[in-house]
């Protein structure tokens, strides 16, 4: 199926004169996700800086749906695309990590590994966790990403974002309204930067549990597919994976969908899935795991655009 949206970026430059950053027609959003599925953003926007960004989002008509994509590693998009404007923040304009004291400040394109290793450099621990996780500091603070016993709301002290109205905020940490794997910002929020605490530690300490989460990660988790992580949230007081091999899923296939044989908590596109293929296996293991058990799994993996 091939998508093409109407070109409105002839439009935009010309009521945003001043405008620094990139924008591009109809970029193809699977290049942008690690499960490599989905249709295209009908504009794509890079912004230059923060300004660039608050000046783009303030003349952006209203009417246009605006959704920010990190690394792609948490979501699904559908074959039909996204219509409106898809933001990415480019890692040179919003990537910079830093640490003094017992603080790491991060641009929100900065990978999370890149914030443990400014944090181990500088001898900071407690976040080691974010060495396994692939995502973008964005991606953290909106999933309030974790794992390995940590997570987001763990370490952060405050992150500034951009409104849909070009206006800045800070945000502290209890403003982020934290649950387990999102928070409770407003969603048109497109977070800038982070600045988390630690706490001094020996360095070997910080190695060894990094070397760990590494470690953890390549013997469990089909880190090398093409995949979204964990797809369904744990239910309280149990896991979503025992759940989905406990339903008999484990393997199932739709199209080129394949629900991981290596931890079953993870779908996969063997090749040449479709975003419909993988979202329709993630639904029959819902389906399925609600007969076998009575338990009604939740989406971790945040499914976007139109099917
Ligand atoms: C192999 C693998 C292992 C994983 N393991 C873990 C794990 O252990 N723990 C865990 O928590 N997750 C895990 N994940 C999921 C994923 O890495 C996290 O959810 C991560 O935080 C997503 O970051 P991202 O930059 O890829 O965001 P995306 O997937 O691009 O987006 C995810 C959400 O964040 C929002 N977002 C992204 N950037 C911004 C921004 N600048 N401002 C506002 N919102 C933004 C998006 O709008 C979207 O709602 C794993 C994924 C994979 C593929």
């Amino acid at each position: 199926m091939i998508v093409t949206f109407p070109d409105i970026t002839p439009d935009l430059k010309a009521a945003m004169p001043e405008l620094r950053g990139r924008l591009l027609a109809n970029q193809r959003l699977s290049e942008l996700t690690w499960f490599r599925v989905g249709g295209p953003a009908q504009v794509l926007f890079t912004p230059a800086d923060e300004d660039d960004l608050a000046y783009f989002l303030k003349r952006l008509p209203q009417e246009l749906q605006v959704y920010v994509v990190g690394v792609g590693s948490n979501l699904i998009v559908r074959d039909g695309g996204m219509p409106g404007v898809v933001i990415r923040l480019a890692p040179r304009a919003f990537g910079e990590t830093s640490a003094a004291g017992d603080v790491v400040t991060a641009g929100a394109a900065a990978l999370d590994k890149r914030v443990a290793e400014t944090a181990a450099a500088a001898d900071i621990g407690g976040m080691e966790f974010f060495f396994g996780i692939p995502g973008t500091v964005g991606g953290a603070l909106r999933m309030n990403a974790g794992a390995n016993g940590g997570e987001t709301k763990d370490v952060l002290i405050e992150a500034t974002g951009i409104g849909r109205d070009g206006t800045k905020h800070t945000f502290g940490n209890a403003d982020m309204k934290f649950v387990y794997r999102n928070s409770g910002v407003d969603p048109s929020i497109v977070f800038t930067s982070a600045r988390f605490r630690g706490r001094i530690t020996d360095a070997d300490a910080i190695r060894a549990r990094m070397n760990e989460v590494q470690t953890h990660r390549e013997t469990a988790q089909p880190i090398r597919e093409k995949t979204g992580g964990s797809t369904f949230k744990n239910p309280p007081g149990n896991s979503a994976w025992k759940l989905i091999d406990a339903a008999g899923c484990r393997g199932l296939k739709v199209g080129g969908a394949q629900v991981s044989e290596m931890h079953c908590n993870f779908l996969i596109n063997t090749g040449n899935a479709t975003g419909h293929d993988i979202e329709t296996l993630g639904e029959t293991v819902r389906e399925r795991v609600k007969q076998a058990s009575g338990i009604e799994l939740h989406w971790e993996i945040k499914r976007i655009g139109k099917s």
